[in-house]
């Protein structure tokens, strides 16, 4: 409720109309009745699967046409990416299970570190794999064990989390547009340079624009918002992902005109002014404070 009375004030400010919330994805406008009803959701920024916190209200269609297709996307790459941390020994556990391939067949297995260094214990589930291919599973690797040399053998491990990459940057550009919008306001959200960004959001599966958005940001920070010059830009850390935003004055076709200038020069660096980061609606080009008034 009290994100809603910052929106729906902010709303008043920018778009003149009263005891409204506007979603900043599909600019869909929304009353306290609707509200109540539930037609809007509390979204993660980043996704919860990330980390994420409740920080900025969207319409339940936006919510979950993203929600089945980026977020799940983004949530099995992070799956992706603890299995390999897990797999390089940058991390002690890996909870999700694993695909086993010995030959032709495949088991699902879980993964145990044991000892020191990287020794690790494959586990083959029992309930969710075929008997024979389990039985065949641990025929092999009873071999191998009795022979008492494994050099030579191989077989494949794989996270079992299969997943578009390019849906799962769809993810981040949603999950940094939604920063900025709760950082910068409608203002911002709305301006003409970020229309085929909220298009792209709201159509995830669609390619409207082609991805030079995600960028590497030189930084520790967890979660970063800089306002950059030459080219104005607003680039946006999540965790792991960078994100490259047009500002509001970019020309249409920014992130386009973007990828055709490092296509050319190579490697663009911008540098810039840390902007402070949203622990909820602060939408100061707004007018409206932290309170909504
Ligand atoms: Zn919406």
């Amino acid at each position: 409720m009290k994100l809603f009375r910052v929106g729906a004030k902010a709303v008043a400010r920018v778009f003149g109309r009263e005891g409204l919330y506007v979603c900043p994805i599909c600019g869909r406008g929304f009353d306290m009745a609707a509200a109540q009803r539930g037609d809007l959701t509390l979204e993660h920024v980043p996704a919860r699967s990330v980390g994420g916190k409740a920080i900025v209200l969207t319409c339940r269609r936006c919510n979950s046409t993203a929600g089945y297709t980026a977020d799940a996307a983004l949530s099995k790459r992070e799956i992706n990416r603890r299995f390999v941390e897990f797999m390089v020994g940058r991390r002690d556990e890996f909870e999700g299970h694993i695909g086993l391939r010995i030959g032709a067949d495949e088991v699902r297995a879980r993964v145990v570190r044991y000892g020191d260094g990287l020794d690790t214990r494959f586990e083959i589930l029992g309930g969710t794999n075929n008997p024979a291919r389990v039985e065949a599973a641990g025929h092999y690797m009873s071999c191998l064990v009795e022979r008492g040399d494994a050099t030579g053998e191989t077989f494949t491990v794989s996270s079992g989390s299969s997943y578009d990459p390019r849906l799962a940057k769809v993810a981040d550009l949603k999950a940094a547009f939604l920063a900025a919008f709760a950082a910068l306001g409608y203002r911002y959200a709305f301006s003409s340079a970020l229309a085929s960004v909220r298009q792209q959001i709201q159509r995830p599966e669609e390619v409207i624009l082609h991805d030079p958005w995600t960028v590497a940001v030189g930084s520790e920070d967890e979660f970063l918002m800089v306002l950059a010059a030459e080219p104005e830009c607003l680039v946006v850390k999540l965790r792991d992902s960078g994100v490259l935003l047009p500002w509001l004055t970019s020309p249409e076709g920014f992130l386009d005109e973007v990828k055709a200038r490092s296509a050319r020069d190579g490697l663009i660096q911008v540098t810039g002014s840390p902007i402070e980061w949203p622990k909820g609606l602060h939408l100061v080009l707004d007018g409206v404070d932290k309170e909504g008034r």
